[in-house]
């Protein structure tokens, strides 16, 4: 059985959001655990991690860079913070290791990039109200792909396939 890597910002860390325990571990950036300046907030991490249930892990700038240009293309660039974008590029990064990994936080920028990626989110607080599931269509034959891999060529025709809104629900 897979774990499952949770990727989390500092607001979700103490959120009364509680994961799976079972098999699985939550995981952020150093930036990200340096913005925890609560003292007990702090200590809690640290046991975390002492017990193994947490993991700092910092992308490779590959990563981040894909993470920006996901968010100038989505048009939340202006609104997310660098240390966002960071959490971002680790979500992608520990994706393409083919790890079984789902995003968490309330921040409607970060979700909004992380989804249009064809990465798995969460949103403890139920605010983000408009989940979107992403496939691949093909512009040419129309082929379509239930994959949220982009940069997918389609297996009909040949034909770089585009990101498409396979199904959106209200939550
Ligand atoms: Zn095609």
């Amino acid at each position: 059985m897979s774990q499952i890597y949770y990727v989390v910002d500092a607001g979700v860390l103490f959120s009364p959001w509680k994961m799976d325990i079972k098999d699985s571990l939550l995981v952020t950036t150093s930036n990200i655990i340096n913005e925890i300046r609560n003292k007990p907030s702090k200590s809690r991490t640290e046991t975390m991690m002492i017990l193994e249930r947490m993991l700092t892990i910092d992308p490779v700038s590959e990563y981040i860079t894909r993470a920006k240009d996901a968010a100038i293309r989505s048009g939340d660039i202006s609104v997310i913070s660098d240390n966002d974008i960071e959490l971002v590029g680790l979500a992608l990064m520990l994706d393409e290791e083919e790890k079984m990994v789902v995003l968490v936080s309330t921040d409607f920028a970060v979700l909004n990039i992380t989804s249009l990626m064809g990465l798995k989110i969460l949103d403890p607080s139920k605010k983000f109200e408009q989940e979107i599931v992403w496939g691949m269509r093909c512009p040419a034959c129309h082929h379509q792909e239930k994959t949220l891999r982009r940069e997918t060529e389609c297996p009909v025709c040949g034909t770089q396939m585009r990101r498409t809104p396979l199904k959106k629900r209200r939550l």
